[in-house]
């Protein structure tokens, strides 16, 4: 194909010709290999047959400031086309001003960044910049109307306000992002890296140097030394516009570095100005799948953890472990004091034979198919509603997940179990769905039942009993997704997890070559 467009109605006449779902890469040109990589994983993840790769070059007046390089910005048409075409573009669109915005600077409607995000880092340096931003974006999308758009994780602030601006008017675009691309001594690609003269290289190369030394020393101590940092940049004769550690979603300041923060700067090399940033985490990450019987969590959430390359714990089966070593040693349900006495001597744990085996024992014993059984399943509820078998069994949790690095299932992960997660997914159904999913698995298994509207009701009868307990009922943690997934195959409800991770978990975080 590899089409160059400049004028709208030249695209929107071969867009509709060929009548494909665009994926969309918006860019001020001045290509380098960031740019080639967002287009690499746009091509690698390519699904359908009728998808596009679009790559815009504008270089937008709105996100300039009054004495920045907007005239000085990298400017090629030709050397961006050929790196963009032989990365897997598709098609070029390089407007000019009047297409963009048709009636010139004061006929548009233009977006204001709330300041609670637009006075964070860059922000707060360069008035109107995210504005010009998100104004900019609204514009192309209204032109381009793409199913996906990727950006990448360099300009960390640009994409936290696209995702909440797509999020507040509910624009339905897909929005994927990928890591910061480096050059081999760890310098972050950047248009603006032309600018630099030789010595200011050498300079300008402390930036990501010391922001690498701090991590690996956060890794180590867990504490961050900002002024020792600073030092290090002024040495160089940086410049320092910020140095701060933020919360990567708020981007406000903080000083809880329990969870994934951000530890972000901008200097100027001369009259250069460079950002850079490193995520912090003290743990692997920790993604927290509850929800209600029958949801289909199991099945996805095995298949999820698998892709992410993380442990899959499925606490529901350390409570319907412990209700069949219960009902096998014939002890009455509410006996509290015998249960606690069988208990304290009783191990319990999970082995793997293959990733998708995974068995779980209970004193030696294999009990992965016996706890499947409907005589577990009708008393389980009885047995996870004491406060003896809750505490010993989220304490065995804890434990599992003290490094993290785990994808865990159940009714209480995001509320009591790992009110930390990264991630949080509330993974629901109607009852009448997760009846007839409940009727194909006892099938599999070779269990009989009466009918779905049997199975129907004594869903709603666990639901009613987990949800209406005293001690970490079931519910729907405050910070998590809620993912109805009525209708949904396996493949979308994990495409639609994998979707909610990455809007979390930054790949430079946790890259997963497989996602
Ligand atoms: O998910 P599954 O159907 O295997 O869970 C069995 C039961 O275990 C649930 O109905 C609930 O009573 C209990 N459970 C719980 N807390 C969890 C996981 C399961 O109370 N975290």
């Amino acid at each position: 194909m590899q089409k160059i467009f400049q004028t709208n109605a030249e695209l929107k006449d071969w867009l509709s010709e060929q009548n494909s779902a665009i994926i969309f890469i918006p860019t001020m040109g001045g290509l380098h290999l960031g740019h080639q990589y967002l287009i690499e994983k746009a091509k690698e993840r390519k699904t359908k047959k009728n998808q596009i790769i679009l790559v815009s070059i504008f270089v937008n007046p709105l996100q300039f400031g009054k004495d920045e390089d907007f005239k000085k910005y990298p400017r090629n048409i030709k050397k961006d086309a050929e790196l963009a075409f032989n990365a897997g573009a598709d098609a070029i669109w390089a407007p000019d001003y009047f297409e963009v915005f048709p009636g010139g600077e004061n006929s548009h409607f233009k977006i204001k960044v709330p300041q609670t995000l637009q006075n964070q880092l860059c922000g707060a340096e360069r008035a109107g910049h995210f504005d010009g931003v998100a104004t900019v974006i609204i514009r192309l999308i209204r032109i381009i109307r793409p199913e996906k758009i990727i950006l990448g994780e360099k300009d960390w602030q640009q994409l936290i306000i696209i995702r909440k601006l797509f999020q507040e008017l509910s624009i339905p675009i897909q929005i994927e992002s990928y890591s910061t691309q480096r050059d081999q001594s760890g310098f972050a690609y950047s248009s603006r890296n032309s600018y630099l003269s030789n010595s200011e290289r050498v300079n300008a190369k402390s930036l990501p140097h010391a922001l690498k030394e701090a991590k690996i020393e956060f890794d180590k101590e867990k504490a961050i030394n900002l002024a020792k940092i600073a030092s290090r940049l002024k040495e160089n004769n940086l410049k320092i516009e910020y140095l701060k550690i933020v919360d990567p979603f708020s981007l406000k300041e903080t000083e809880n570095i329990n969870g994934l923060c951000l530890l972000a700067a901008a200097v100027k090399c001369g009259s250069t100005r460079l950002i850079d940033h490193t995520f912090l985490m003290q743990r692997k990450p920790i993604i927290a799948i509850d929800g209600p019987a029958g949801a289909g969590k199991s099945t996805v959430t095995q298949a999820f953890a698998k892709k992410l390359g993380l442990i899959y714990l499925d606490t529901g089966a350390m409570y319907r472990a412990v209700t069949w070593l219960i009902i096998s040693n014939s002890i009455d349900l509410n006996d509290q004091a015998k249960i606690k006495n069988i208990l304290k001597d009783s191990e319990l744990e999970f082995k793997n034979s293959s990733f998708f085996e995974q068995k779980i024992f209970i004193n030696n014993i294999d009990v992965s198919e016996k706890i499947r059984s409907p005589q577990v399943t009708s008393m389980v509820s009885e047995i996870a509603k004491q406060q003896f078998v809750r505490e010993l069994l989220t304490r065995k949790q804890q434990v599992i997940g003290n490094n993290g690095g785990l994808v865990a299932e159940g009714r209480d992960i995001g509320t009591a179990v790992f009110p930390d997660a990264d991630v949080k997914i509330f993974l629901t159904a109607s009852p009448t769905e997760r009846a007839k999913r409940r009727a194909i698995d006892l099938k599999k298994r070779g269990y009989e039942f009466s009918s779905i509207e049997d199975l129907e009701q004594e869903i709603k009868e666990r639901d009613k009993k987990d949800s209406e307990r005293t001690i970490a009922p079931l519910k729907k943690a405050q910070d998590a997704i809620e993912l109805v997934t009525d209708g949904m195959n396996i493949e979308d409800v994990l495409k639609e997890l994998v979707y909610i991770f990455r809007s979390k978990i930054p790949e430079e975080v946790w890259p997963t070559p497989n996602l």
